[in-house]
């Protein structure tokens, strides 16, 4: 996630809120974000207690393990993840002559390739990675075909992969050099509010709750591991179908590509979708994984499920908030709500509702895929998907969706 000082996220952002909010998800641990940012180092040194070397605790038990995220000088973004608060300071005497905004971002720009960077991390003990691998402006493979083309010679210093909300782990693993990451499922939260902080969150097979034993866990030594990804259905990331910036017409990936990926109705670019991108790498059909790979299960965050059955435009309506309030102290968290809580308990609660997590459990919610940075939207089983702004250069039907 993100905390407060990097662009584009809520205020609410403070590590005091996040740790607040996490135990109402089912979290017990996220990453502190930002961590090489001066002034959001401070504030997590004030609002949590360290419990021992980089590793932070709240006074809820919620735990923090220092990561932060970088943009590389092709602008490509990866996740870095480190053992202790010396190798966080070690990293920005690295970093401080390769970047103007180390201390004005939270997402430092770097004037180092993605090589350099894993060279600088590695030697600092830090896991790296690349974030939300397959997304159209600022991911790994927006740039290279490959994660050796992008971190050459530390190509197997790295460890995992982050697939991003428009992705999941049926269709990373039709690439099979990916086959022996850790894929990672990971929330990327802007503001600390339950649809958002832990939306996507994985489970890990782990001695204690530290950075070692996560770092264990992805690099699978020891009987650690990841034994479970959940995430949003790839169809509700912001990037899944290839869709112009502007007018938001969906195009077929052959039609954008003809058209040089600009709109011909109104002039802007076209943006990739996560979906052609995975097929352009891939060389395994669908449903070829490794070993080593957990399943993967699709969520919904709760509020947008209320959202949907109380038929409100938004998932932070105050009404919205109130009923998932009611249901989240009711089971005790989200998680358990959504997943683990019997229907006629939940029926006690508010019988609409209820029967929206059942079609949600049953798979039987649908989506109007989202694309260009917009999400997709939820669509209740009863009613018919709206007509979709598509280009009809030829007559064929949106996608299997
Ligand atoms: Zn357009």
């Amino acid at each position: 996630m993100h905390g407060l000082y990097s662009g584009g996220v809520s205020k609410s952002m403070t590590p005091k809120i996040i740790a607040e909010q996490a135990p109402l998800k089912g979290l017990h641990l996220v990453g502190t974000a930002d961590i090489l940012n001066e002034k959001w180092i401070r504030l997590i040194k004030e609002q949590l207690v360290e419990i021992d070397d980089g590793l932070l605790q709240y006074k809820n038990g919620t735990r923090f393990i220092l990561q932060t995220e970088v943009e590389d000088n092709r602008r490509v973004h990866h996740i870095l993840l480190i053992p202790s608060f010396s190798k966080v300071y070690e990293l920005r005497e690295r970093f401080k002559n390769k970047s103007s905004d180390l201390d004005k971002d939270g997402r430092p720009k770097l004037r180092l390739s993605a090589e350099e960077i894993a060279e600088i991390s590695t030697e600092a003990e830090c896991l790296i990675g690349p974030s939300h691998a397959f997304t159209p402006w600022t991911a790994i493979f927006k740039e290279y075909d490959s994660i050796s083309d992008c971190y050459g010679d530390y190509s197997d210093k790295v460890y995992f992969l982050e697939l991003g909300l428009s992705a999941d782990t049926n269709m990373a693993d039709k690439i099979s050099e990916l086959h022996r990451l850790t894929f990672l499922s990971n929330s990327d939260g802007h503001s600390p509010w339950p649809n958002k902080l832990g939306r996507e969150f994985n489970t890990f097979m782990v001695k204690e709750i530290n950075f070692e034993e996560i770092k264990r866990a992805i690099k699978r030594e020891g009987g650690r591991k990841c034994m479970l990804n959940v995430g949003f259905n790839p169809l509700e990331g912001k990037y899944h179908k290839t869709r112009c910036i502007g007018c938001l017409t969906f195009f077929e990936p052959n039609d954008a590509k003809r058209l040089n990926w600009r709109c011909p109705i109104c002039g802007k670019p076209i943006k990739k979708g996560v979906d052609f991108r995975i097929n352009e790498l891939a060389d395994l059909p669908e449903g070829k994984h490794p070993e080593h790979r957990p399943p993967y299960v699709h969520i919904i965050p709760l509020s947008e499920i209320i959202a949907l059955a109380t038929k409100k435009a938004n998932a932070w309506s105050i009404s919205v908030q109130e009923k998932w309030k009611t249901f989240v102290s009711a089971f005790g968290s989200e998680i358990n709500v959504l997943l683990n809580a019997k229907i006629d308990e939940l029926e006690k609660i508010d019988a609409e509702i209820a029967r929206y997590i059942q079609y949600f459990r049953d798979d039987k919610i649908k989506y109007i895929p989202g694309g260009a940075g917009v999400y997709g939207k939820l669509v209740p089983p009863n009613k018919e998907l709206p007509k979709l702004k598509r280009f009809d250069s030829i007559q064929k039907k949106l996608g299997d969706y």
